[in-house]
């Protein structure tokens, strides 16, 4: 399924209002993983509405998405961002296709495991490291972030990481 094809059933699973969306950009810049990402959400709603299946379905920002709904919240058209991603997941999951890199996922749950919640700044950090193609881009926003105080280096630990990692334990012997 292509072109049209693709339109439709992504319209099917993620709502209508997609078809509204006028490329405004609120999304994206309101994007807590915007930086990591090789196509915006912006612009991953763009490739579906001109049918770019093959350039929607290949992009990484796919897997780089947190499910914050920061975008889902602030769209001016009522439009659900974070469904188009997740339709796109379900047709690569459909498809065989999965991401080329497992690192971002491998940092995200390694944050979860030993505080409860993620550091943009520590995720960002430790992303970096493991992909040196994409340290200066992240470094020069963090830098700009840290400056502007829009994230914090500590952002502590959440109550009841007993659970949390009783969680893990049985994820593990699964
Ligand atoms: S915020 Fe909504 S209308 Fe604006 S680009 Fe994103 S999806 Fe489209
Ligand atoms: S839900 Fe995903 S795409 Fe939307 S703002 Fe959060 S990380 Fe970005």
């Amino acid at each position: 399924m292509d072109g049209e094809g693709f339109t439709e059933e992504v319209i099917k699973l993620a709502g209508e209002e997609i078809r509204t969306c006028i490329q405004c950009g609120t999304c994206s810049s309101s994007c807590s993983t915007a930086h990591l990402m090789d196509n915006s959400i912006r612009k991953l709603i763009r490739l579906v509405l001109e049918g770019r299946k093959r350039e929607a379905l290949a992009s990484e920002s796919i897997w780089l998405c947190t499910s914050c709904l920061l975008c889902t919240v602030r769209c001016p058209r009522g439009i659900r961002p974070k469904a188009v991603v997740s339709a796109l997941r379900n047709i690569c999951e459909r498809e065989g296709i999965s991401s080329r890199d497992a690192s971002f996922e491998r940092v995200f749950m390694d944050q979860i495991r030993s505080r409860g919640r993620v550091s943009e700044v520590l995720l960002s950090a430790a992303y970096a490291l493991r992909n040196p193609d994409a340290a200066v881009p992240i470094m020069e926003m963090g830098i700009e972030l840290l400056s502007r105080g829009k994230v914090s280096l500590d952002p502590g630990m959440v109550k009841g990481m007993d659970e949390i990692q009783r969680i893990f334990r049985e994820f593990e012997n699964e």
